[in-house]
């Protein structure tokens, strides 16, 4: 059967984004190219251009204005989206995420084995 599945709203976009840029933020190199790390930051410009909630995307730019971003490596650039998600959570009136934790949320799995 065809399946009924919905477009997205801003919440579903907004969880499945986060997925994709913390998942991509937990992969990127370690010790990353000059070209890796400019054509990073203009991959983030060019979503901040197209992400598709136009006022989410507006603030995103202003916000990336004065926090850019930082792609010198894996640590950096996780760190960084960490901070642009917790400003979103801030604005929305969300807990804030433990940064500390970003690697084994997106990247290792729990320490205590629960994602294994
Ligand atoms: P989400 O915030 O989607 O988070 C998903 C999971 O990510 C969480 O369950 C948690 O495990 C993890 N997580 C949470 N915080 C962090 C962090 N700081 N670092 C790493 N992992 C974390 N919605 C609006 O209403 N207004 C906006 O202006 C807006 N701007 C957005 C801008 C962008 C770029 C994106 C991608 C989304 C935006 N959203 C906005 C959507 C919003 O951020 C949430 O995705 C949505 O409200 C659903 O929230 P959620 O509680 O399911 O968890």
């Amino acid at each position: 059967a065809t399946s009924k599945e919905c477009p997205l709203d801003k919440d579903e976009l907004g969880r499945h984004t986060w997925g994709f840029l913390h998942t991509m933020a937990a992969n990127y190199p370690e010790q990353p190219s000059e070209q890796q790390q400019r054509d990073m930051k203009d991959m983030m410009h060019l979503f901040s251009k197209f992400y598709p909630c136009n006022y989410c995307a507006e603030d995103l730019r202003e916000t990336m204005k004065k926090y850019e971003p930082q792609t010198g490596s894996q640590e950096d650039f996780s760190q960084w989206m960490c901070k642009m998600h917790n400003i979103v959570n801030v604005k929305l009136g969300k807990p804030e995420f433990d940064c500390g934790l970003v690697n084994q949320r997106w990247r290792d799995g729990w320490k205590d084995g629960s994602c294994d």
